[in-house]
């Protein structure tokens, strides 16, 4: 089998290169092929010499007539000069710095020379044109650019590609024939063959397509299997139908909104079902989420069992502990947290009472998933701002429990279209509607040059009682130079407004100091917090009326609606105010989206039209592997038919078991098992 022997094993590739090659991930023969080009140079059409036009890039070949060296110099530079023929005419080329050409470029012999023209002195030349041997390696026709390191060239990449692709046929191909046929899938050795050498344009589509089609499915059932592992396993958790959320619910200061209590509708149905729920809680920020998580806790535990809350970060974790524990304690419900900053000894209270089942429900970070974290009876688990975990811990968590249920809050708005492969592992909950009462934050923008005017602003607002975000992008100045950094920040916002009491929030702070912090902004010691993102997530004090975000264009969409968040969640009219010198026509179409909606669906499928889903949000945030051709935007379309064959086919075989499957299962299988944690 040479298509999965060591990439030495092909000629040219010692030991330097093999490393090089390694950075890029490609060890085997076979990696090769699956090394997609990024590019293509379009060199079908070689042109005669007479026909050159000034400033088009082109394809001639032609023979070295005279080759000159030295004598004609540029600054100091040694330049090899050329005039080449061809049955037209003659043309000049230029190398500078061109002492290794000197040697391999010969006269009397036909080369390929692909590079732009230009005009000097009345003649048409070439400077430093790429320059290939007619008769060797492919050299003509439309030829593959890839995504390179240095120390390698694309000459190289497109030799080895070229040889690799001789072992093409060992590779079996995934697809079943039929699902190939249905989809007019083309096969696997036609595909790699087209990826990397196409003949034509036409071609190239068909080979993407099939590429684009393999990694989606893989994906996806890969993401289907993983839940019906979960969901399908029997002897999930079958919650007491006689448990009702009413007592919990009345004892709350307000009505849930039509869209939580169909929510509600759709847990109670879950947890009341002997499959495990897996289930994506998403709603726009303030949209009441926490609240339905907690009536999930208090069935949980009134029914027997124990449920854990694993929020991102220790402020919000803390933040859930406080208000919860207050809400459940007339219950007589148990609440505890546990954080990685706690002292050992209430620590391993904690733990203690945790194995002993003394704790009902409990609430913290990371710090949950550790390996001396144990339960006596856990039944359910919730995460909150999923979009800040990998799936791994998710199931890391879960395992800690004998099949509990599984709920996932996320305030990132996702399209529809997205979410469905995005958490395909997931069903799909939305709270499409905020609380009554509140009013839409008043989103603008301003330009440096008037920030004294906008401190002006927040200085009377905070002289009506009221609080105010300032937020920074980085916390060290070494970073960039042009972002304020909230060290810095905080210094001038000390200057600029002397009589209000300010504090400072970054994630290099010790987890105590952020506390004592985040706690002093809420209990209102604090008038104005200058903080990094790390406020992003969750925080709730509803006397803060101004959030201003300072370089507002360097952050996304979905972190600015994030931060804007933040405020609004009182009575009063809330004021965001985007401070950005963004020159670029995308940053001013992107402030322009935060101030004409506050519908977070909007700014998310808006957000993804302008950037494109790798910066809305890292797909490695989501644990979900790299993708190396598909693009969930481009290919959305790709997504539904793939959605639609993963069912059916897993339907059909869930385990894989028809030889026409196989190799596709193999695939599926080595999908999350890198980190080694979930054997499908
Ligand atoms: P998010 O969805 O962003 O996590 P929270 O759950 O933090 O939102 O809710 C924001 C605030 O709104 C909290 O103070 C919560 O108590 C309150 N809240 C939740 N549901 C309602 C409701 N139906 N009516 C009024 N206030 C509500
Ligand atoms: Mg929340």
């Amino acid at each position: 089998m040479r298509s999965k022997d060591p990439v030495e094993s092909l000629p040219g590739i010692g030991p330097k290169k093999a490393s090089y090659l390694h950075h890029l991930k490609i060890r085997h023969v076979e990696d090769f092929l699956s090394y997609y080009p990024r590019d293509y140079e379009d060199r079908r059409t070689v042109k005669s010499i007479a026909s050159l036009v000034e400033d088009e890039t082109a394809v001639v070949t032609a023979m070295i007539q005279k080759a000159e060296t030295g004598g004609y110099r540029t600054g100091k530079k040694r330049t090899l000069r050329l005039l080449v023929e061809d049955e037209s005419g003659t043309l000049e080329i230029l190398f500078f710095r061109s002492a290794y050409l000197e040697h391999t470029l010969k006269k009397g012999q036909a080369y390929v020379f692909f590079g732009k023209v230009s005009r000097h002195a009345g003649r048409l030349q070439m400077i430093h044109p790429e320059v290939e041997r007619l008769e060797s390696d492919p050299v003509l026709g439309l030829l593959p650019v890839y995504p390179l390191t240095s120390g390698l060239t694309q000459r190289e990449m497109r030799k080895w590609v070229g040889m690799a692709l001789n072992y093409k046929n060992e590779l079996p191909d995934p697809l079943p024939p039929d699902l190939k046929e249905r989809n007019r899938l083309c096969d696997l050795a036609y595909a790699l063959e087209n990826i990397h050498f196409p003949e034509n344009h036409q071609k190239r589509k068909e080979a993407k397509f099939r590429l684009v089609f393999d990694e989606l499915l893989i994906l996806q059932l890969g993401l289907f299997s993983l839940r019906k592992k979960i969901s399908s396993a029997k002897g999930g958790i079958v919650f007491d139908s006689n448990i009702e959320f009413e007592p919990f619910l009345v004892s709350l200061p307000f009505r849930l909104t039509n869209a939580q209590r169909r929510v509600l509708t759709e847990i109670r149905r879950d947890m009341e079902a002997e499959k495990v729920m897996s289930r994506l809680i998403q709603g726009d920020v303030g949209s009441g989420k926490t609240i339905l998580a907690a009536a999930a806790a208090y069935k949980a535990v009134k029914c027997g069992y124990q449920a854990a809350l694993m929020a991102p970060t220790e402020i919000l974790a803390n933040q859930h502990y406080e208000g919860l524990r207050a809400i459940f304690e007339p219950f007589g419900i148990r609440v505890a947290t546990l954080t990685g900053s706690m002292k050992k000894g209430q620590k391993e209270e904690v733990l203690s009472q945790l194995a002993s089942g003394v704790i009902d429900f409990v609430i913290g970070t990371h710090a949950m998933i550790q390996p001396n974290v144990v339960f006596s009876n856990l039944g359910l688990v919730i995460t909150d701002e999923q979009h800040r975990f990998g799936v791994e811990q998710r199931t890391i968590l879960s395992a800690k429990g004998n099949q509990p249920d599984i709920l996932v809050m996320t305030a990132t708005p996702i399209p529809r279209t997205l979410a469905v492969i995005l958490y395909g592992d997931l069903d799909i909950s939305v709270i499409d509607e905020l609380p009554p009462g509140r009013l839409p934050v008043h989103t603008t923008t301003a330009s440096t040059r008037k920030r004294e005017r906008v401190y002006e602003f927040v200085a009377e607002e905070l002289t009506k009682g009221r609080q105010a975000y300032v937020v920074a992008p980085l916390i060290d100045e070494s970073d960039f130079l042009d972002v304020r950094s909230a060290n810095e920040l905080y210094e001038e916002i000390c200057h600029r407004l002397p009589k209000f009491r300010i504090g400072l929030l970054h994630g290099a702070m010790r987890p105590a100091e952020k506390d004592q912090t985040m706690k002093a902004f809420l209990d209102g010691t604090l008038d104005v917090l200058v903080s990094t993102v790390v406020i992003e997530v969750g925080i709730h004090v509803p006397n803060a009326t101004v959030m201003v975000i300072e370089n507002a264009e360097r952050f996304g969409l979905a972190t600015l609606h994030q931060l804007r968040g933040r405020v609004g969640r009182g009575k009063d009219l809330s004021h965001c105010i985007l401070v950005t010198d963004g020159v670029t026509e995308l940053s001013r179409k992107r402030m322009e989206t935060m101030t004409q909606t506050n519908d977070g669906f909007l700014i998310a499928e808006k957000d993804l039209e302008l950037r494109g889903p790798g910066e809305f949000f890292g797909v490695r945030q989501h644990g979900l592997p790299e993708f190396r051709i598909a693009d969930l935007v481009k290919h959305v379309r790709i997504l539904e038919t793939v959605r639609q064959e993963a069912e059916s086919l897993l339907r059909e075989d869930p385990e894989f078991r028809s030889p026409d499957h196989k190799t596709l299962g193999k695939l599926v299988g080595g999908l999350f098992s890198q980190e080694g944690q979930i054997p499908l």
